[in-house]
């Protein structure tokens, strides 16, 4: 088989080289790619919000199987260009991708299905809006509509912030047409956590959790990202908690899009806040996330291309995937100034020796390759990921791989799977407390 990959970061790296692994795929082909996945697959030009295109592509390289990896196609009707064409792609339809493209709309729908999600108010003017914020109370979080890259949430901690934040979206116009409507929302707080499926045409399949670090300093400090690291390991979502999330989020979610006439297929990514009263949606993204994807990849043993074709066929339940016990950890590195902006052509050097120590993978996101030398192309620049017997191991590997690699103004997390070490550590001390003798692990 053919497979077709759209998109340029280190999400289609893992991907391209999960489909690699494949028994049944022939040529593996990503547009518009990067220097990396160059180095495993025929990188082709496309034009991400051109459907037409994009279809024409799939055409010219025969191909059996496309996968979308960023909301742009998908929010641009890709996925409805490929099924009028009869071409097996995955991902869902322009209708269904508001999901993600439109804040309203998602939580319109959410607030119609009763799925849980923090309190909301909508506002088209920017009188409104400030009029808003006032009932809600502070902190609140503001939200553009449309899609933002990132840009479009301000969590704002005092009135001046929330009115400038409302400025910038509706009177300045930053965002362009996508900060016109905004949401505006009561601040909810806890711990964050992705919770990805993929949505087959019978039934779903969740992948195994990650949980992500958004903002661009340690301790979660400063702007947000597209993601600066993450990390994969089971007891970030304990059996209750899974439940709860499936029963509570994912069924109800998957339902009410069915209902409302837009079955849902694809990756579905729930961005949730674990709060004191049970687990609430922050967002929906309708892809897999990035940087989640490399840790993901890492761990998954099944062939990703009978997964996908599966969910085609509606046999996602008699396929299932294995998946390694062992955690994973991805640490972004990105370039000096990111994410407000961003450095380019920047020599990077030592990611074979990087790769040289067993179970490290470097995914490309912003690099390029010109006269033989790999440059940085801006943003997030590399993603360094490690798979190891355990969390610690992992996490040492990760940064090990990090210190062989240079470019100038190479910035990283350097707290990237703490979190989870810190409950790792919790749930150690649960156990031997002398109030749990028999040593029952902590409900989670
Ligand atoms: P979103 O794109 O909606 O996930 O927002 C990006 C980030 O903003 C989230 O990952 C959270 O860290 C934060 N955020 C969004 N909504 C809320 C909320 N209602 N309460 C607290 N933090 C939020």
């Amino acid at each position: 088989m053919n497979v077709l990959v759209l998109g340029s970061g280190g999400r289609e790296h893992a991907l391209v080289w999960k489909l690699r692994e494949s028994q049944q795929t022939d040529g593996v082909f990503c547009a518009p790619g990067n220097a990396g996945i160059g180095q495993i697959a025929e990188c082709l030009p496309v034009d991400l919000k051109n459907p037409a295109a994009m279809l024409q592509l799939a055409e010219d390289v025969k191909a059996d199987l496309t996968v979308a990896g960023p909301e742009a196609p998908l929010v641009a009707g890709v996925v409805d260009a490929f099924q009028r064409a009869g071409r097996r792609i995955i991902g869902p339809t322009r209708a269904a991708a508001q999901l993600e493209g439109s804040k309203i709309f998602s939580k319109e729908f959410m607030r119609r299905h009763s799925i849980p999600t923090a309190k909301f108010a909508v506002a088209e003017d920017y009188a409104s809006a400030v009029k808003a914020v006032s009932e809600f109370g502070l902190p609140v979080v503001i939200k553009a509509d449309g899609l933002a890259a990132g840009k479009g949430v301000v969590v704002a901690r005092s009135l001046e912030e929330a009115e400038k934040a409302l400025d910038d979206f509706m009177v300045q116009k930053t965002l362009g047409e996508a900060g016109d409507r905004v949401v505006i929302e009561e601040c909810l707080v806890g711990e964050e956590l992705s919770f990805i499926v993929l949505a087959g045409a019978e039934g779903s399949m969740p992948l195994v959790p990650t949980q992500d670090h958004k903002a661009v300093f340690d301790d979660d400090r400063g702007p947000n990202t597209g993601g600066m690291g993450a990390y994969s390991e089971d007891t970030i979502l304990g059996g209750r908690l899974r439940q709860d999330i499936l029963g509570r989020v994912i069924e109800p979610t998957l339902a009410g899009m069915a209902a409302d006439g837009m079955p849902y297929r694809g990756f579905l990514y729930c961005g949730l806040m674990l709060t004191p009263e049970g687990p609430k949606v922050l967002e929906y993204n309708v892809r897999l996330g990035d940087p989640e994807t490399q840790p993901i990849m890492m761990r998954l043993r099944s062939d990703l291309l009978e997964i996908l074709m599966a969910s085609l066929d509606g046999q996602l339940g008699a396929v299932g995937a294995r998946w390694s016990p062992n955690p994973s950890v991805c640490v972004v590195l990105s370039s000096r100034g990111y994410p407000a902006k961003s450095e380019t052509g920047k020599a990077i050097t030592g990611i074979e020796a990087a790769e040289s120590r067993g179970g490290v993978k470097i995914f490309h996101s912003g690099t390029t390759f010109r006269d033989g030398q790999l440059l940085s192309t801006g943003g997030r620049v590399l993603g360094v990921t490690a798979i190891a017997e355990d969390l610690p191991s992992a996490i040492e590997q990760a940064y090990a791989a990090v210190s062989k690699i240079h470019f100038d103004g190479m910035h990283y997390r350097r707290d990237i799977g703490a979190k989870g070490l810190r409950r790792l550590n919790k749930m150690t001390r649960e156990i031997h407390q002398p109030d749990n003798p028999a040593g029952n692990p902590a409900p989670s």
